[in-house]
């Protein structure tokens, strides 16, 4: 299909901006609209109890998930010095939702892939084996449960993060995994994956071709289950179940969310299945007094450019003379999913794009300020700030949570070369 970019660009003038890479915010007049979702709270709790028959499992395998008996979460942290420094105006209180700190793999994908990755394997023990939802899921360890798990195999798309996910959950029950990677997935990833005895593919091409490849292979493959990062319904659920856990921690800080308290929560967002989870599974519990914020790179804002036109992932940030190409990994993604965008319309309170160096900025300013290392991706939340509070959406008594999504996985080494680099640009600017 051929698509008329100067027709799109006089109906909605801020793709012009857009195209030219620069940072906007976006407003979504869809925002609030009655609309028909595809999932209920139901579905969001059903994926919450999965979770909780594996965390015996997990807890045994994954010894650091011991603290939390064997639960996957991370913490909300307070971020008084960080705004301070880099936000003296915001009036809202601002917290941290550490998901670089999610333990097995680091990242958010530690929420939806590893979920998707379980119910596989729930699914397989039922089909397979007298294995029931009140078995003890420790079982699932034994060598008779991995040896049955080993005729199958698990295959992924991914740009880094979500191959990291896949693969450490897939390759610790015994799956046979196969990750596609993109040509901008870093060394040290596929390093890692392959120590796990992880089969990766390398690809030339972005993302999207990554996925393509790994679900043409798994098609022909009845033994393989494909992960479709572009499509998955459980990755979905996975993320969701994040808004449970929320409302169950910021309780414990004695933060409300209602009429008077406005919650506004930064996603960075690549294809959108992570920071769309999170979103759908909020505003279900705190209805119109959660507002998200999307925020992608200035060369790949699909998503924003999905919604802006309706066109979801039939049009490509190339279409509009973008790169696609960002330091961000898990961000450097051309079309959005094929399920979120139509999700997020009534959802989505806005989105705005970042530019690669400011990302570094705030890198560096949280490792000054709190000693908090997240990596570059991950600090994008904090772009939106700046807009909600030029905009006068930003009240004193507005809770403000940037979702900080990757970090803990990223060798030393790499951190600091990440820090150099921030030194560097900041150095330039003086
Ligand atoms: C994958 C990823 C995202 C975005 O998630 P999507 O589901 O691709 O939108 C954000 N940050 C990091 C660090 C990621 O790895």
């Amino acid at each position: 299909m051929s698509i008329d970019i100067q027709s799109l660009k006089n109906k909605f003038p801020i793709i012009s901006n857009i195209a030219r890479g620069e940072q906007i915010f976006w407003k979504n007049p869809d925002y609030l609209n009655k609309y028909s979702l595809p999932f209920t709270l139901d579905d969001v709790v059903d994926a919450e109890q999965r979770l909780s028959r594996f965390a015996p499992y997990i807890e045994e395998v994954f010894p650091e998930t011991h603290n939390n008996q064997g639960k996957i979460e991370s913490p909300v942290l307070q971020l008084e010095q960080f705004k301070e420094t880099c936000f003296p105006h915001l009036k809202g209180q601002l917290l941290l939702k550490g998901d670089h700190a999610l333990p097995i793999s680091g990242s958010i994908k530690a929420r939806g892939g590893i979920y998707e990755v379980l119910k596989f394997a729930e699914e397989t023990a039922i089909k397979e084996t007298a294995f029931t939802e009140d078995s003890d899921y420790r079982l699932l360890a034994t060598d008779s449960y991995k040896e049955l798990f080993s005729k199958y195999r698990i295959a992924v798309g991914s740009t880094g993060n979500l191959g990291l996910s896949i693969g450490i959950m897939s390759a610790q029950l015994g799956f046979k995994v196969t990750v596609h990677m993109s040509q901008d997935a870093k060394e040290w990833k596929k390093d890692l994956l392959k120590s796990k005895g992880v089969e990766v593919v390398e690809h030339v091409q972005d993302y999207g071709y990554a996925v393509k490849e790994g679900r043409k292979v798994a098609l022909n493959d009845p033994y393989c289950h494909f992960v479709d990062d572009e499509a998955s319904k459980d990755l979905f659920l996975g993320y969701s179940v994040s808004a449970l856990r929320l409302k169950e921690q910021l309780k414990a800080i004695n933060i409300q969310v209602d009429q008077n308290h406005p919650l506004f929560i930064y996603l960075p967002c690549g294809v959108g299945g992570g920071p769309g989870g999170v979103a759908f599974g909020l505003k279900l519990i705190f209805g119109d007094h959660v507002h998200p914020v999307f925020i992608e790179p200035t060369e790949a804002p699909c998503m924003t450019l999905g919604m802006i036109t309706k066109l979801h992932d039939v049009i490509s940030v190339q279409d509009i003379g973008l790169s696609g190409k960002t330091i961000a990994d898990g961000l450097a993604v051309s079309r959005p999913s094929k399920l979120v965008g139509n999700i997020m319309t009534s959802l989505l309170f806005g989105s705005c794009t970042v530019e690669d160096n400011q990302l570094y900025r705030y890198l560096k300013a949280l490792k000054d300020t709190e000693n908090i290392f997240i990596e570059p991706s991950a600090t994008s939340g904090f772009q939106g700030l700046t807009y909600i509070h030029d905009l006068n959406y930003d009240t004193p008594n507005a809770t403000h949570i940037v979702w900080s999504t990757g970090g803990n996985m990223v060798p030393e080494k790499e951190q600091s070369i990440y820090y150099q680099q921030a030194t560097d640009i900041e150095k330039k600017e003086l």
